[in-house]
């Protein structure tokens, strides 16, 4: 289960490339002052010199000095940036991610700061402010699973849905996915919540035969089902489920391979972490570089009020 994780660029060695790095994604633009969001070139000065710290800039706006992390996680997790770059690298390098405790023993910090990394990437990784999905002429698929511990020999395996957690997928294929756990279980009511907030009703909506979505496919512009006690994967009007039913294999398979555990509490960040790399994969263009470092990029900005329970 081991993978070797190859760490040849620069940013994975030397600090000094890594902040270079976070600084180009973090400020596109240049500059911009953490203490008072000033970002008039003309105000801040790059201090140099021996005394100065490296990346150490001064506000000319608010007259004082600020670099690319101060006030940041990275800043308070006093972890190297190369280790931020090494940890942000291994979970978009692959299809299933990487555990905490392949981060801990890879890049050589402890275990708890391996799993405070992993799940702060795994926040960076949330669509925060996504827009409607498809819209006139879009076919967007959905469809629910169920997720949970289906080890018998597991003292904490449990029989049927339940037990398990609910978590229905769309899928503009071609596109992107939007995954939610339904921590009331999938019923009708919350499904339709996460359709209507979510999908452009001008949109096609392509299920299964599920009674969970045939009121609300009327309020939609067409409702598609497929038969699939037919076994019928595209219907007779070219419409199918295989992208979200994939996305659903992906995440499992994922799931089975990297993280043999995962409570409940953590499944939505979980599912946000293979959507992400979904939404950025390598057959939209996305390089795993670009993966990484949208996800650096993704890191700040975002306040975390998550607290460990475990
Ligand atoms: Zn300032």
């Amino acid at each position: 289960m081991a993978k070797l994780a190859t760490f040849q660029d620069p940013i994975f060695q030397d600090e000094t490339k890594a902040r270079e790095a976070l600084e180009t994604v973090l400020w596109p633009d240049g500059p911009i002052c953490r203490h008072c969001g000033n970002s008039d070139a003309d105000r801040i000065a790059k201090m140099q010199g021996k005394s100065a710290r490296p990346g150490l800039h001064y506000c000319n706006e608010c007259k004082s000095e600020f670099t690319v992390t101060v006030g940041t996680v990275f800043e308070r997790s006093k972890v190297p940036l190369t280790k931020w770059w090494m940890a942000a690298h291994m979970l978009n390098q692959g299809k299933n991610g990487a555990s905490a405790h392949e981060i801990h023993r890879q890049i050589g910090v402890s275990y708890k700061t391996a799993w405070f990394m992993m799940h702060r990437l795994r926040e960076a990784m949330a669509d925060l402010a996504p827009g409607p999905m498809g819209g006139e002429g879009s076919a967007i698929q959905a469809d629910e699973t169920y997720y949970g511990n289906t080890s018998k020999r597991s003292k904490s395996y449990r029989k049927g849905h339940s037990q398990k957690a609910s978590i229905v997928a769309l899928v503009d294929p071609g596109k992107h996915t939007r995954v939610f756990h339904m921590k009331d279980g999938a019923n009708s009511v919350d499904v339709r919540q996460v359709l209507v907030t979510n999908v452009d009703r001008k949109s096609t909506l392509v299920t299964d035969e599920s009674k969970l979505y045939t009121r609300v496919g009327k309020e939609f512009s067409g409702h598609e089902k497929m038969n699939h006690t037919g076994r019928e994967y595209v219907n007779p009007r070219g419409f199918t489920t295989n992208n979200v039913e994939n996305f659903f294999l992906q995440f499992k398979r994922g799931m089975r391979g990297t993280y043999i555990h995962c409570g409940e509490q953590h499944v939505q960040r979980y599912l946000n972490e293979f959507a992400f790399r979904y939404n950025n994969r390598s057959g939209l263009g996305v390089t795993d570089g670009e993966r990484t470092a949208r996800t650096m990029q993704g890191i700040e900005g975002k306040r975390l009020t998550y607290r460990p329970t475990n």
